[in-house]
């Protein structure tokens, strides 16, 4: 058997440079750390933080003393302004790609036009970028969701930034016809582009595709979802022991891939398997 390990598999920019971020800070104080929400979809780093103090949060209730790490997710505004005002100190690791949508956000919508989000409503990232507009903001998952849009004077568009580049392209053919006068800013992550292009590269001389990350993360569900769509048997994994050894083991050659939040230590355990 073959094991063909895709270039990009891993940590991208944003998430390494925030666990760089939170981890330079917990070797500098014996203060406990929150990281507001968890850092990275991943249950085994989440477990390694913790043995190091630092604690994911879902709100500033009940926090003291200590520092909250805003994630490469980013978050709303009021939330930036409720955690300077807690008293507690804040460290900022939001991506800088995704400030650069926030900040398009910010400066589009002050001059009146609404915004519609290309991305999961329910998302982190996409919630943060919810907080910066100052007009009506719209979220579309999906290309069906277009219709059910209002009638939008001067819209502008975004995507999350690990929004899915094929779904992104079709949204702007359809959002031009129904809005002739849509600015559209394609700011979906190069890290994501390249990713999501090397599934489909890899699918298409692959038996089968493993994907490895969080059952919970959205950028890892999303490249399982493009290997599936390109027709070959994808098993998602969190580790290598969901590893599905008697389907694979009828395969010849098999691709793998990670989300952008796996540590590459369980890429390698899961290629060694
Ligand atoms: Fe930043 Fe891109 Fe990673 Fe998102 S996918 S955290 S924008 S580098």
């Amino acid at each position: 058997m073959r094991v063909r390990l895709a270039k990009t598999a891993g940590f991208c920019m944003g998430v390494r440079r925030a666990m760089e971020i939170v981890l330079a800070h917990a070797n500098k104080t014996k203060e406990p750390i929150y990281t507001y929400g968890p850092l990275i979809h991943n249950r085994q780093v989440l477990d390694m933080l913790r043995s190091k103090g630092i604690y994911s949060v879902d709100g500033l209730d009940s926090l003291e003393s200590g520092t909250v790490v805003v994630r490469a997710h980013g978050v709303p505004p009021a939330t930036r302004t409720l955690i300077k005002n807690s008293g507690l100190k804040l460290v900022d690791a939001t991506c800088p790609r995704v400030a650069k949508v926030q900040s398009i956000i910010r400066s589009q919508s002050r001059n009146g036009s609404p915004a519609i989000i290309a991305g999961d409503r329910d998302h982190a990232e996409v919630v943060g970028l919810l907080g910066y507009s100052c007009t009506s903001a719209y979220v579309v998952s999906d290309v069906k969701e277009i219709s059910s849009l209002p009638q939008l004077d001067k819209p502008f568009l975004v995507a999350q930034t690990t929004h899915n580049t094929v779904v992104f392209r079709e949204m702007v053919s359809l959002l031009k016809q129904r809005y002739p006068d849509i600015t559209v800013f394609d700011t979906i992550c190069e890290a994501t582009c390249e990713r999501q292009e090397e599934v489909r590269l890899l699918a298409a001389s692959v038996d089968a595709m493993v994907v490895v990350g969080g059952y919970h993360s959205a950028n890892t569900k999303r490249l399982a979802q493009i290997s599936r769509d390109c027709g070959i048997p994808t098993f998602h994994v969190e580790t290598d022991a969901d590893l599905d050894r008697e389907a694979l083991s009828r395969m010849d050659v098999i691709g793998v891939t990670a989300g952008a939040s796996t540590p590459s230590w369980m890429i390698r355990n899961v290629v060694k398997e």
